[in-house]
């Protein structure tokens, strides 16, 4: 263990968690995500707010075993298992770790750079890492992928087959990123394959509770704090967290550190993953998302919980 938690007591996690879910019920702007129809068809009602402490401890609140696809959200733990395997140098010179300002399907922002990716929170970063991935094809990268998030979760994770499916169908730009990597040398292997690898990363079915011990995870140097296992090295975990920090919120990014503090990466179904280094991870799903794609209700009672708890670690009072 190379962490010890230190939130405060047992029982005043355990009411904030409470507060943050009752005092952001209420708020009901926020639209669901509709590019496709699975991810249309989800019950904006639905809310769970969960926080896994380091030393193994659960608090939730609400709807924390509904399940839904991790999409974005995926990108941290690909980035984490991919910069524990090729390490801090290789990781940093192939992906890059700077914001792009652009929405996080941008081709102009690989086109910008030069053919390279910038960061690994955006797509074009995402798929160039998910490549970097061992493995020698596409059905075994997904295995070490699949076994991996299973790890980080501390349970064996299921793919929807019908978001898998349906974003399949509509993944062209995706595939149109691959094929612009693949034409300036930055994909060193087939591109259409790696975008499938890529489509069923976000498809796997989590819940808040997961996305809570797998932060939880990397809050704690990479050893998950329910199951023992230990996942990556604490290197692979601070370099995600920065990752984090910079783009985790679309374009929203530079907001939610300034107000909230703490890294942090949302994805289009309505789950965001929080990490408080060396204390707990918290995972929040709410579908209602706001214009740049970060759930409403998630925000919320990420900002409570961080006010109330003193979460902001950019506080030094
Ligand atoms: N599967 C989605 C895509 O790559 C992820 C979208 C997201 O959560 O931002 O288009």
């Amino acid at each position: 263990r190379v962490f010890t938690g230190v939130l405060p007591a047992w029982d005043r996690v355990e009411e904030a968690v409470q507060d943050a879910h009752r005092r952001s019920s209420s708020a009901a702007d926020g639209s669901v995500a509709d590019y496709i129809p699975a991810l249309a068809n989800a019950d904006p009602d639905l809310f769970g707010v969960c926080v896994v402490e380091t030393d193994g401890a659960v608090h939730g609140a609400g709807d924390t075993d509904a399940a839904f696809s991790i999409q974005s959200v995926s990108k941290v733990l690909t980035y984490a298992l991919a910069s524990d395997t090729v390490g801090h140098d290789v990781i940093a010179e192939r992906i890059g770790v700077n914001s792009t300002g652009q929405s996080f399907d941008s081709v102009m922002a690989i086109e910008l750079n030069g053919g390279h990716t910038m960061n690994p929170m955006v797509n074009a970063g995402a798929i160039a890492t998910t490549a970097l991935l061992p493995g020698a094809d596409a059905g075994e990268r997904w295995e070490i992928l699949h076994d991996a998030f299973s790890r980080f979760a501390g349970r064996s994770l299921e793919l929807d087959e019908d978001v898998y499916r349906s974003e399949a169908e509509h993944n062209q730009r995706n595939m149109a990123i691959a094929r612009l990597l693949e034409s300036y040398g930055r994909l060193d292997v087939e591109p259409l394959e790696i975008v499938d690898v890529y489509t069923k990363q976000c498809s796997l079915r989590v819940t808040a509770r997961d996305l809570a011990v797998m932060g939880a995870t990397l809050a704690d140097g990479g050893v998950n704090p329910v199951t023992d296992d230990h996942v990556v090295s604490p290197e692979a975990c601070t370099a995600t967290l920065a990752v984090m920090a910079t783009s985790g919120l679309y374009e929203r990014s530079g907001e939610w550190l300034f107000e909230i503090g703490i890294p942090g990466k949302s994805g289009v179904s309505g789950g965001i993953l929080a990490v408080v280094p060396g204390k707990a991870g918290i995972g929040v799903y709410s579908p209602p998302l706001d214009d740049a794609g970060n759930s409403v209700r998630g925000q919320r009672s990420l900002a409570y919980l961080s006010r109330v708890l003193g979460l902001n670690l950019f506080a030094s009072a």
